[in-house]
């Protein structure tokens, strides 16, 4: 008689604590809890389809006057479009990508929008665009982006550990984990990397080594976590790099830290978000990991080039009162970045308060439940 009783109560002091635990979360999360796939994704309403993405690229082509070019560089596992857009005459060449992860809301938005700043013209455009080429990509996974799940749907890999690592890089790795203290990863490990299985990795690695990017943004979505580990704040916005320092030279180091710092500054700008620092994580098979690394392709040949990438993570689990901000946050970030190697400031950052950005810290929603939206 008693039990169902002091469950009940359980629960209800459970309530109570919760907003007191996390006070300032609680209003964040108006919008429901993290809905995983498969059991409806809320968000979508206020997203765009591929085709409607893919739609807007060549409306603006056709707006530009012929300054936005878009290739299909492939076909997707179930037949869509691969698409690049390239815009921009400069000497310096940026590639962006968004939505490799097909459940990942607003990387296609956001690149699109920076792709739209760049149509839309003005002084300072011109300038840029006379400095740098871009090649942006909105969605990487355009099967993932319609199926809404992470992988590539013909072969549910992440598209994301499916680039190339030879046997240099991968004894990079064990030195790395040496120093470390950890143990080497084992032989299978390098028999067991995923290179190129899926034809969207194939299509932009030739994509990539035709265009040879100096510098490299991913768009990505992570859950939502705290800032650090003794706030009640929560980030809307990390920076990260997907490869331990040891497997990068020093001039790489420091280009990628200066794009962080730069892209941080300004989204912090805005008053509303707090940039954490993405953890720790050392992934050769991711692709713009790979493509620092100068990764062989899929035929095991090589472009000769290393670029230089970091990514962005966007706070997930959102509706579409909250998609306005994180856009922005994301086109406030790409244009720090492009201004400074638009203007030559770049060099001039301190890299090293990149170190000085505040830890991302625990998961305030239930990404451990759901690790597939959650992690890079
Ligand atoms: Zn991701």
């Amino acid at each position: 008689m008693t039990r169902p009783r002091r469950r009940h109560v359980a629960l209800i002091a459970a309530l109570l604590l919760a907003p007191m635990v996390a006070p300032g979360v609680a209003n964040a999360n108006a919008n429901g809890p993290f809905v995983p796939p498969g059991q409806g994704a809320p968000n979508r309403s206020s997203q765009l389809s591929a085709a409607e993405v893919s739609a807007e690229m060549h409306a603006l082509a056709a707006r530009s006057k012929g300054a936005l070019r878009i290739e299909e560089v492939g076909r997707s596992g179930q037949g869509r479009p691969l698409e690049v857009a390239f815009i921009g005459t400069g000497e310096t060449r940026v590639w962006i990508q968004g939505r490799i992860h097909g459940n990942e809301p607003y990387g296609a938005e956001a690149a699109l929008s920076f792709l739209k700043t760049l149509v839309s013209g003005g002084k300072q455009t011109r300038e840029v665009l006379s400095n740098i080429s871009f090649a942006i990509i909105p969605i990487y996974n355009p099967d993932g982006f319609e199926a809404y799940q992470r992988q590539d749907v013909i072969n549910r890999i992440d598209l994301n550990r499916d680039w190339g690592v030879d046997r240099q890089i991968f004894d990079q790795i064990n030195t790395v984990r040496a120093g470390r203290g950890e143990a080497p990863l084992p032989e299978r490990t390098f028999n067991n990397y995923t290179q190129y299985r899926a034809v969207e990795s194939q299509a932009f690695w030739y994509a990539w080594a035709d265009f040879r990017p100096h510098h490299m943004i991913d768009l990505h979505h992570q859950g939502t976590y705290y800032v650090g580990d003794s706030t009640d704040e929560m980030t809307t916005f990390s920076v990260g790099i997907s490869l331990d320092p040891g497997m990068l030279s020093q001039s790489q180091w420091d280009t990628v830290r200066r794009m962080g710092v730069l892209a941080a500054d300004a989204a912090d700008k805005s008053g509303v978000v707090t940039t954490t620092l993405y953890p720790y994580i050392n992934i050769p098979e991711g692709v713009v990991s790979s493509a620092m690394l100068n990764g062989p392709g899929p035929r095991g040949e090589y472009a000769n080039w290393r670029s230089n990438a970091m990514f962005f993570e966007s706070r997930g689990g959102i509706g579409h009162k909250s998609s306005g901000y994180i856009i922005k946050q994301n086109v406030d970030g790409l244009w720090a970045i492009v201004n400074a190697m638009s203007d030559g400031t770049l060099a001039n950052v301190d890299a090293d308060r990149y170190g000085e950005i505040p830890a991302r810290g625990a998961t305030i929603t239930t990404c451990i439940k759901f690790p597939n939206q959650c992690d890079f």
